[in-house]
């Protein structure tokens, strides 16, 4: 499952009042308001939902019902059979790249890995993780992909319950913003992690981008977020992290290796992730994160990186 950009969506959302609406923090659990709205798509319509801020936790969510979630994602272009090639040609040199990253942070070195992608969508990157000698199997919730990928001879689950738990590596690629109970997924990932095991998270960064927005606005159109049930910030990925009994290996700004795109955005990536690396982290501006993590239950000397 990969976000779309945010000038794919158009910006039609009808104007909704957001005062007093509220929505609870996946991670803090207290009452966080509306601050915005942004607009969210099913295949007849387009409308506008609205947008809570979490500020303990840095995290914005959309209020949504798990209906519309439903009627969403058939329509999002990720799930398209007939879109497969462009994100084939647009993402295969980014799967490569997080497998180089894979390798650098894995305790283990050998090729006989196993490996979990997470929202595995057309296969793609379990297709090349398996060519570069892993054992790989992908999760997928939309039924027709798993079928898809299926009869290409993968081996693709619908749930993470369906896994072993002797997992020594799991990507968890652009899907993470659309689980809706973050906590149980990640916990149910760090059981099924070999001591010495990683996960590989690649978020979207853009709160920052949508406190921008806020500023002289009192209900300010949030669309920047993309489709996001909930989008993150490192700090409220950390959060999560940490009640899933995990914690931060290391920090990867997104500077768009491996991707296809037009060069635009391709110096858009470059110049953020500069930024990011000349300020040590403080401004993280990158388009995107790239989080290694692992459980707290690993002792460190067996964490070979
Ligand atoms: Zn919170």
């Amino acid at each position: 499952m990969t976000m779309p950009d945010a000038c794919d969506l158009d910006s039609r959302a009808t104007h909704i009042e957001t005062e007093r609406i509220a929505h609870q923090c996946p991670l803090c659990l207290t009452l966080a308001a509306a601050v915005g709205q942004a607009t969210y798509y099913d295949a007849n319509e387009r409308f506008a939902t609205p947008v809570f801020y979490c500020k303990r936790c840095n995290l914005y969510g959309r209020i949504v019902t798990a209906a519309q979630i439903k009627s969403h994602i058939p329509a999002t272009s990720y799930v398209q059979p007939q879109s497969e090639s462009k994100w084939l040609r647009s993402r295969a040199g980014f799967f490569e790249y997080i497998l180089k990253v894979v390798d650098q942070y894995s305790a283990k070195s050998d090729r006989q890995r196993s490996l979990v992608d997470f929202g595995s969508a057309y296969g793609h990157l379990i297709d090349i993780a398996i060519r570069q000698g892993f054992k790989s199997t992908g999760v997928e919730a939309s039924r027709e992909l798993v079928e898809i990928t299926r009869a290409r001879g993968l081996n693709v689950v619908e749930s993470v319950d369906d896994l072993p738990h002797d997992i020594d590596v799991f990507t968890i690629i652009d899907s993470l913003y659309l689980i809706q109970d973050p906590v149980t997924l990640m916990s149910k990932i760090r059981m099924r992690l070999n001591n010495g095991g990683i996960a590989v998270i690649r978020i979207t960064n853009r709160n920052w981008i949508a406190g921008i927005k806020r500023l002289g606005s009192s209900n300010p159109d949030l669309s920047v977020l993309g489709d996001t049930i909930y989008s993150y910030s490192l700090y409220s990925l950390q959060e999560l992290l940490k009640q899933a009994g995990m914690k931060v290996v290391r920090v990867i700004p997104d500077g768009g290796a491996g991707k296809k795109t037009v060069w635009q955005k391709s110096l858009g990536y470059k110049m953020f992730s500069l930024i990011s690396h000349l300020s040590c982290h403080t401004l993280l501006l990158s388009p995107g994160l790239i989080v290694v993590a692992t459980s707290n239950e690993m002792r460190p000397s067996e964490r070979t990186k």
